[in-house]
């Protein structure tokens, strides 16, 4: 069972995987690579993987056989697991809780070489349906209070299979990131009654240097504060601060500016390897005045060393203003 671990001085949480346990062999620094040969996300494989817990397939077909579109399962390697309860207890002045939560993936296609913007677009809005519905469903258990969708593109982004797919992770605890974007937004929410990322959307639309693009429901911006070179947010235009509460009618819409961001860095960056991250609210807070959920594309372009460990500071050697013009004439 892993477990959760406190940082007494900051705050900040660590899974401990006990079971795992890596022993300083298992780190030589031999090139991991992401594995080749067999998939167990490929068609005819189904049986490698955790049962499903969610596909949209073929009527005709039965669960854990081909003949699925998208299909969701257990991570079989997860860093949290979903028995029992947290069992949250002191350590000496330490604190500690089990390594409760959910770890699933969802598989974007049957094709083992599709990246996820060449999917087409009804495809790719069926993806947000599926991380919407399974968002949903692990809202309904009370003991996790976020939950987490994120990608790993590319082994340099940190993943370890070849075949395009995104991870949800439901913890126990609100991540200290989160927090303190949540603590931020609220500041400036109890200061000016304004959610401020509604503020942030108002004013680059009207300098329009950061803007990719804006179809009417959806918005891509390179942040002004960018921490790495070609950083992207899609945010709705509308206030929202929950994914899963996004309105049925936006979903093409998202699929579309995704699709078109991913193309876009695709082709300027050379096919880069990325992380995003769906930022939203917590699990028992889904209405909040003064969060406004988004979507943060990270191309992996630089590495983090140092001076960034050190300082939280980021050196971005791409301004934004240039990024987004690049994106946006691309
Ligand atoms: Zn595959
Ligand atoms: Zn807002």
């Amino acid at each position: 069972m892993p477990e959760l671990r406190k940082d007494p001085i900051i705050g900040r949480w660590v899974i401990i995987s006990t079971e795992r346990g890596k022993r300083p062999m298992d780190f030589k620094r031999e090139k991991r690579g992401i594995v080749g040969g067999f998939c167990p996300f490929c068609p005819g494989n189904e049986d490698k993987t955790p049962p499903e817990v969610l596909a949209y397939r073929d009527p005709l077909t039965s669960p854990n056989t081909s003949g699925w579109k998208i299909r969701v399962v257990p991570n079989k390697f997860p860093a949290l697991q979903i028995e029992g309860d947290l069992d949250k207890r002191g350590d000496g002045i330490y604190d500690m809780m089990r390594g409760v939560g959910a770890h699933e993936v969802l598989i974007e296609s049957p094709k083992h070489d599709m990246p996820l913007a060449y999917l087409p677009d009804e495809h790719i809005e069926s993806i947000f349906w599926a991380l919407r519905d399974r968002s949903v469903d692990l809202n309904k258990d009370s003991r996790f209070k976020y939950i987490l969708i994120f990608k790993n593109w590319g082994e340099e982004a940190g993943a370890s299979l070849e075949h395009s797919h995104i991870q949800l992770i439901a913890t126990p605890i609100i991540p200290k990131r989160v927090m303190e974007e949540l603590g931020g937004a609220k500041f400036h929410f109890q200061l000016k009654e304004r959610c401020i990322f509604c503020d942030i959307i108002k004013q680059e639309r009207e300098v329009g240097k950061r803007i990719i693009c804006d179809n009417g429901e959806f918005i891509a911006i390179t942040p002004y504060a960018s921490r790495f070179p070609f950083e992207t947010w899609v945010l709705p235009l509308r206030h929202i601060s929950s994914f899963e509460k996004t309105n049925t009618e936006a979903f093409p819409s998202l699929a579309k500016i995704m699709k078109t961001v991913l193309n876009r860095m695709n082709k300027v960056l050379n096919g880069p390897p990325y992380n995003f991250i769906i930022h939203t609210s917590p699990c028992k807070t889904p209405d909040l005045e003064y969060f406004h959920w988004h979507i943060e594309i990270m191309p992996k372009l630089t590495r983090v060393a140092g001076f960034e460990w050190g300082s939280g500071f980021y050196i971005n050697p791409t301004p934004p203003e240039d990024a987004a013009q690049v994106l946006r004439e691309s």
